[in-house]
């Protein structure tokens, strides 16, 4: 297929290597990053997209999507599909979709799991938004740059997917550190604290297999100095956009509005910018109730 791609940051370059590895015609357009080696350098993100099949977009936030959405799809052709695999709010998402359907165009939203490790081994997990048609053109591609594809409903589906999942996976991280933080003031031992709860009810990914303690369970990044891995940052971007929507939607979730809050404390007045998001776990230890 021709693909134009924009936005090659440490996201999108890998997941466009591995498209041009598949034998695909990428062109590419960044503002800033270079371009992956056999990705065609276009001048501008309206010259990716002309006479491109898809458009994969991977951005850093939903205003940005708007604008480059705004100037790519008058550019496409007809019957081509506009496919954002950014992480961004679903109002964005909608947007971003009805004007490109209105255009004539196929848009599906894609945001994916898997981190800088999963875009370059090719094993992201896509979720998706959007209509079954624009989902079967783009599934080889899915297929390439990841491990799994799940065509969760129209479009906004996929982005409301992806941050569901990672407000259940900050407050699960939380309660994960507080516990442990708990459990070292009780005198109970690290090591046995995970051997009960890893096969007892309070188990969960965070404990199993991303254990925030060091030296304990599988290797993560707390073994490694809670180095990411996965940024506190990035999980408080996450939170922040469950957080605008659960308030356009309605939503009440007293749970995933205070780990953003936590998340926000940690990243801009604590020393959690840079450090994983499981460095929690050194955050609450250091503390008391007060
Ligand atoms: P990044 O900052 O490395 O890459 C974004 C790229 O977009 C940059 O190279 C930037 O120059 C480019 N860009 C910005 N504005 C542009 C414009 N108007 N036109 C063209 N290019 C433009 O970020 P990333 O880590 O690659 O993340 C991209 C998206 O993927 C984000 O939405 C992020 O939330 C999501 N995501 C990231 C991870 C991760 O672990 N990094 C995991 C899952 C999802």
């Amino acid at each position: 297929m021709k693909i134009g791609f924009i936005g090659l940051g440490n996201m999108g370059g890998p997941m466009a290597s591995n498209l041009v590895n598949a034998g695909h015609e990428v062109t590419g357009f960044d503002l800033a990053a270079p371009m992956p080696a056999g990705v065609t350098k276009a001048a501008t993100a309206a010259e990716a997209a002309t006479g491109a099949d898809v458009v994969i977009t991977m951005l850093p936030n939903g205003a940005i999507l708007r604008s480059v959405a705004a100037e790519v799809i008058p550019a496409m052709t007809k019957t081509a599909v506009l496919c954002d695999c950014s992480t961004v709010d679903v109002d964005s998402a909608r947007a971003v979709a009805k004007q490109a359907t209105a255009a004539g165009l196929g848009a599906l939203d894609g945001p994916v799991s898997g981190g800088v490790g999963g875009a370059t081994n090719g094993t992201l997990t896509f979720m998706v938004g959007g209509s079954a048609d624009a989902f079967e053109t783009v599934k080889p591609l899915f297929d390439i740059m990841g491990q799994k594809a799940v065509h969760c409903g129209e479009a906004g589906a996929g982005q409301a997917a992806k941050i569901c999942n990672n407000m259940i996976l900050g407050v699960t991280m939380i309660a994960t550190c507080e516990a442990f933080a708990l459990a070292d003031k009780l005198g109970l031992d690290r090591q046995k604290m995970f051997d009960v709860v890893s096969t007892s009810s309070g188990y969960s990914w965070t404990m199993n297999a991303y254990c925030p303690a060091p030296g304990v369970g599988p290797q993560s990044p707390a073994d490694n100095g809670y180095k990411p891995g996965f940024a506190a940052e990035l999980m408080l971007k996450d939170l922040r956009l469950s957080q605008q929507a659960a308030e356009s939607a309605d939503a009440d979730t007293p749970m995933g509005q205070l780990a953003a809050a936590l998340y926000t404390q940690f990243v801009e007045t604590e020393d959690g910018k840079g450090m994983d998001f499981s460095a929690m776990l050194p955050r609450f230890e250091k503390r008391g109730r007060g």
